[in-house]
């Protein structure tokens, strides 16, 4: 049998989210070792937050790659696919029931689903707590990787899986990702079934939007029985320090925020004066549509670090994943390190500039004019197909 010449080859993949997990899952069950370095101290060192729906041709795909795809079916929430798309005054536009067992974008809970890349991985690849915090090319294609604990290795392939402000992206490109306009304020009410059980019975399964004036109110069932919820604002980018939302402070932060949503119904704000624990403000970041590079030897990137959009696709974490069996795949195929990684890149820039344009429109609806009608026309379009 023909040895694959890149088991040979060191390949360091820096993040350990869904794109770089899933590249080391899939490569090792090819037989190819990888060293995977993450910033964060531990698997448990970070809250992971959020509910993801996972979808067939992309996040499906891979997970099956990863000979994973069993687990995640036993694992998933498919009654998760409830959708209910309202406007300010309560007025309900869609109100989707998913079938609880055929749907085909299940939901799973983002420390679930890196709790399964875990599990199925060899605990010896992961190094937690090494911050890259350079790499610098050699001239035979290699990289020197530095971290901010000292440690240093030489890898002939990194691959940069450290999402949106990756370290490494500046070794192919000089663009650096821009604001959207729009910043998202992230609650949660807690054990919304028991403690809230209106806000549940009127929420469903899955997500709630509730778009008017350019503003918004999500929620999203996790499965550990929390309610996410965002409040979205087009705003602009120093909103977060100038807005004066004191946000370290949750009651009074809560406050200033339903001040925000006066003129909304109750049945939406009641989301956002139900939340306890810590408010989070997150401000929405994008790379241009269709952000292409020149090929180099030894370096490349995949999700969020190649192509970051905002989540008004839910393509994010299914294009990481789609990457990285797209790249563990074209990997095993070649022999030649580069040409592989080249393959790679041609095969992935058209897939993932559709997905950022489809989520740049999406943002630009859900918070332009109207945006409860017309994305509801959007929707049903979209299911006549
Ligand atoms: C508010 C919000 C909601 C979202 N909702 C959805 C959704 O519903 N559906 C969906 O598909 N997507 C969603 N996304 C997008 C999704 O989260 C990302 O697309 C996805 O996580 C990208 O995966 P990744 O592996 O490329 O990067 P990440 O998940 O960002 O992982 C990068 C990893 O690299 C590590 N890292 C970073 N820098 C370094 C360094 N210097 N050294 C070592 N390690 C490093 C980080 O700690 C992290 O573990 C959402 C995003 C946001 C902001």
């Amino acid at each position: 049998m023909m040895t694959n010449r890149n088991e040979q080859h060191r390949i360091a993949i820096i993040g350990a989210g869904p794109g770089g997990l899933t590249l080391a899952r899939i490569l090792q069950e090819h037989g190819v070792k990888t060293v995977v370095y993450e910033r964060e101290a531990s698997p448990i060192s970070r809250q992971q937050g959020g509910s993801l729906d996972i979808h067939p041709e992309s996040g499906q795909r891979a997970l099956r790659e990863a000979g994973l795809l069993e687990q995640f079916q036993a694992l998933a929430r498919y009654e998760g696919e409830d959708f209910r798309l309202l406007d300010k005054t309560g007025k309900v536009y869609l109100d989707e029931v998913a079938d609880s067992k055929d749907g085909n974008r299940p939901e799973i809970d983002r420390g679930t689903l890196r709790g399964l890349l875990l599990n199925a991985i060899d605990p010896t690849c992961i190094h937690w707590g090494y911050n890259l915090n350079e790499a610098i090319p050699k001239d035979n294609g290699q990289h020197e990787l530095h971290f901010d604990n000292g440690h240093v290795d030489i890898v002939d392939l990194v691959v940069a899986a450290d999402g949106a402000f990756s370290r490494i992206r500046t070794l192919l490109t000089d663009v650096v990702p821009t604001y959207t306009g729009l910043s998202m304020v992230e609650l949660y009410v807690n054990n919304v079934a028991v403690e809230h059980p209106e806000i549940a019975a009127f929420n469903r399964r899955g997500k709630l939007f509730a778009l008017s004036d350019h503003k918004g109110i999500l929620g999203q069932l996790n499965g550990d029985g929390r309610l996410c919820v965002y409040a979205a604002f087009r705003v602009e980018q120093d909103w977060v320090e100038t807005s004066g939302i004191p946000f370290d402070q949750p009651e009074e932060a809560k406050y200033q925020l339903l001040k925000l949503f006066g003129d909304w119904d109750e049945s939406l704000t009641t989301y956002i004066s139900s939340a306890t624990g810590p408010i989070v403000p997150r401000r929405i970041y994008m790379l241009p549509v269709g952000l292409t590079w020149t090929h180099k030897p030894g370096v490349t990137l995949i999700g969020d670090a190649a192509h970051l959009m905002s989540p008004f696709a839910g393509e994010g974490v299914n294009l990481a994943m789609l990457d990285a069996a797209e790249l563990a795949l074209s990997i095993v195929a070649h022999q030649d390190l580069s040409a592989a990684v080249q393959a790679y890149e041609e095969k992935m820039y058209p897939y993932t500039a559709e997905s950022a344009k489809m989520s740049d429109d999406n943002l630009a609806l859900c918070f332009g004019e109207d945006a409860a009608p017309k994305l509801m026309e959007l929707m049903n379009q979209y299911h006549d197909q």
